[in-house]
């Protein structure tokens, strides 16, 4: 069934065609791991352990501290040397576990469950596993999982929408987990709509990844999902297809309201990555320790798309895939519309870090910024609805509330914007900056 789209867009060069086709593969185990406490949108955890510790694979290293957190899990088994301070891919710096492994073997506490035992799970126990599992949006976002299967009575909720979009360029590790683990994402996904008690699921996938699509048709034929009414969607591949709101606003036509949150409107959104961890959680008691990554960009010398386990640094990945071609002009972690840049190589893969990019000069790009000529290019591709321009122009001016009033706060940080915009005007830096004012202010 093919779709019509949300409004805006753009249409950045794809290059994916490095990985698509490059099978998953687990990366070398690390001889060390930085495991950050804060991973996830919300309260960062409290340490569970302490220097000398003695852990193994899948012991908790943090507790989380309220409802919006998310429990962290070694990824390695081996000795707790540190507690400190370090290179953080989000947020600059923050506090973490550092873990020696061992060098022995590698000791897991995971213990997989029957299949007449998951069937005999009440939604509830089902939330307690995904809680406890330490599962967040693996689409980057990173929001713990539990919460969004937790919609309160007053936003019932009617469909659950399986994100495979990836509109992302260069990214291919959702593409390459749908062509290779289409079966396990669908069990994911059956697991999410008993929590949520809804009947009505749509996965949704851009029409640039036939196999992906193949696949996960093919998955959904069989007879083992019969019961579930789960809809395959191809969407037209266009920028930013997966975010949230714009996804709801393709598939199913309905329209998450300012401020609001898809359960607004009877819909709970998660990434094909995160159906997957959940179906890891029940199935196989494993908490979230690894996840797919794509390693591209003109830089390396061989493109992948590698299994990590979380807390490998950058700078041993790179050494995996056999060095650099030349020294990058930009390290980036996520696609390159929405993703951050980095100033060091010792920075760990953390569960939100969907892609890591190193970009020629020819890649990044980066053009000196002219004068507004007033084209409304990034006023028609936005696909918030607002004016980007103006509303640079307000917080150039220190005019924090009229930007507000003019929207500020709908943009979703797309990027589509700056892409289009002939005078390269960062806008969305700007934007950020006029937002974080705003909270500021509150
Ligand atoms: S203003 Fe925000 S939502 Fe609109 S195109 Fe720019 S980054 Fe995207
Ligand atoms: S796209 Fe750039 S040059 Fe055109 S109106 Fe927007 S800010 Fe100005």
């Amino acid at each position: 069934m093919s779709r019509k789209t949300f409004y805006g867009g753009v249409h950045p060069p794809g290059n994916k065609h490095r990985t698509s086709s490059v099978p998953i593969r687990k990366a070398a185990l690390p001889k060390k791991v930085v495991i950050p406490l804060a991973q996830h949108t919300g309260s960062p955890c409290e340490a569970a352990v302490a220097v000398n510790d003695e852990v193994k694979t899948g012991s908790v290293l943090g507790k989380a501290s309220g409802f919006i957190s998310s429990p962290v899990h070694a990824s390695i088994s081996g000795k707790v040397k540190k507690i400190t301070h370090m290179p953080h891919p989000v947020f600059s710096r923050a506090l973490a576990v550092v873990i020696e492994n061992d060098g022995v073997r590698e000791e897991e506490v995971f213990i997989p469950r029957r299949n007449d035992e998951i069937e005999s799970l009440s939604k509830e126990a089902l939330l307690e596993i995904v809680k406890n599992s330490g599962i967040v949006g693996l689409g980057g976002a990173a929001f713990p999982t539990h919460v969004k299967l937790s919609p309160p009575e007053s936003k019932p909720v009617d469909t659950f929408l399986l994100n495979g979009a990836e509109c992302e360029p260069y990214l291919t590790c959702d593409e390459r987990l749908m062509i290779e683990r289409a079966d396990d994402i669908l069990k994911g996904l059956a697991i999410i709509c008993k929590i949520l008690g809804v009947n009505d699921a749509c996965i949704a996938i851009e029409n640039n990844k036939p196999l992906a699509i193949e696949a996960i048709r093919k998955a959904l034929l069989s007879t083992k999902y019969e019961i579930l009414s789960a809809k395959l969607v191809v969407l037209p591949t266009k920028y930013p297809q997966g975010a949230e709101k714009q996804l709801i606003r393709s598939v199913l036509n309905r329209v998450v309201p300012e401020g609001g949150l898809p359960m607004d409107v009877g819909c709970v959104v998660n990434n094909v990555g995160t159906a997957l961890a959940v179906y890891e959680a029940v199935y196989k008691g494993k908490a979230l320790i690894e996840r797919c990554v794509t390693v591209s960009g003109g830089c390396v010398k061989e493109p992948a798309n590698l299994q990590v386990r979380i807390g490998t640094l950058v700078s041993s990945l790179i050494e995996e895939l056999g060095g650099l071609n030349e020294p990058p002009a930009k390290v980036i972690f996520g696609g390159p519309m929405m993703g951050i840049a980095q100033y060091t190589m010792d920075v760990p893969v953390v569960k939100g870090t969907s892609g890591i990019l190193f970009l020629s000069k020819a890649e990044a790009a980066d053009a000196a910024e002219s004068v507004c000529i007033r084209c409304s290019r990034c006023v028609q591709v936005c696909p918030a609805g607002i004016m980007p321009t103006t509303i640079a122009n307000l917080v150039k001016r220190t005019r924090f509330t009229e930007a507000k009033e003019f929207g500020i706060t709908q943009c979703i940080e797309c990027g589509a914007c700056v892409y289009e915009c002939p005078a390269k005007i960062p806008l969305l830096d700007y934007i950020k900056f006029g937002k974080s004012k705003l909270i500021v202010k509150k």
